[in-house]
């Protein structure tokens, strides 16, 4: 048996929520074993340049990525682009529109924070933005720890930014539609990301992918740093019963708060389709 490809296909830096450069990542990525990578920042195609070249200077393949907010059935869901061209004016607009609601929502977050007493949320959360289009729950994260009214982020979350919590602010992203429109025009493939974190119903989530098939979608996350190890084979199920190709990345943000470090999630389950199959055409 050959020994899979070591492909992580999700990942971000400072250009969107994550702590290191594209370069680093690229380094560390390599030092991992990894063969293909894609840099996926939240709504921003800003870093791809550095990361292609970064990819090449560690002897990596590489693929153009960006992960794209969207809101399905009043959720919020992410879909990784791969393999589009970086130029197409389409895809570039849309996601300068989807970024363009965050400073706005921002501020809102940081009201809603004053009111429970923690006051001066904004400019302290600016303080970790990378990229001042894209401020996100995780900068504000971060300025919560760092001033000591949570010890983690995902404490920070739990108590502060999900659903129903002072600090959350109900969001129109781009539509599923939109997105998937994005991707292909541009020649990219479209990916359902991390499908397990949703909060769907069975319905719903039948729903949701369905849709994106109709949409000319074809990828789905099996193997990501937000799957347990049951929820991959359930994946791949879905996979197969929805005829899409399956994809592998951690989803890594940071040395400090990622469990899952670059290249180190298991294969994909056997009897898939891997996207890297599809997308050789793509991989630069
Ligand atoms: P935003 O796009 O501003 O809504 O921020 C979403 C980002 O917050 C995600 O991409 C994750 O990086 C991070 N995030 C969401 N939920 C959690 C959580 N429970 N714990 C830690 N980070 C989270
Ligand atoms: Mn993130
Ligand atoms: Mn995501
Ligand atoms: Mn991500």
């Amino acid at each position: 048996m050959t020994t899979p490809l070591n492909a992580d296909l999700h990942c971000h830096s400072v250009v969107s929520d994550g702590t290191l450069t594209p370069e680093a990542l690229a380094e560390r990525a390599r030092g991992n074993g990894v063969e293909l990578w894609a840099l996926t920042d939240h709504d921003e195609i800003g870093g791809l340049q550095r990361a292609r070249e970064a990819a090449h200077a560690q002897g990596m393949k590489y693929l153009t990525g960006v992960e794209i907010s969207i809101t399905f059935l009043n959720q919020t869901v992410h879909i990784v682009g791969l393999g589009f061209d970086a130029d197409n004016t389409t895809l570039r607009d849309g996601l300068r529109q989807t970024r363009g609601g965050r400073g706005a929502r921002a501020m809102e977050m940081s009201d809603g924070l004053a009111k429970v007493g923690i006051h001066g949320a904004y400019e302290g959360a600016l303080k970790f933005v990378g990229n001042p289009e894209l401020i996100s729950r995780t900068h504000f994260a971060r300025f919560l720890v760092e001033s000591g009214v949570c010890r983690e982020t995902s404490e920070v979350f739990r108590k502060y930014l999900t659903e129903g919590k002072p600090g959350f602010v109900p969001h129109r992203w781009a539509t599923l539609k939109d997105a998937v429109t994005w991707i292909t025009a541009a020649g990219g493939m479209a990916i359902i990301a991390h499908p397990a974190r949703y909060k769907f119903t069975p319905n719903e989530e039948y729903a949701l992918f369905t849709e994106f098939k109709g949409y000319g979608g074809q990828g789905v996350e099996v193997v990501t740093g937000s799957h347990s190890v049951p929820e991959y084979q359930i994946y791949a199920e879905t996979a197969k019963e929805f005829g899409l190709a399956a994809s592998r990345g951690s989803d890594f943000h940071s040395p400090d708060e990622s469990h899952t470090e670059l290249g180190t999630l298991p294969a994909l389950p056997s009897g898939l389709t891997p996207v890297w199959e599809l997308l050789s055409s793509r991989i630069q």
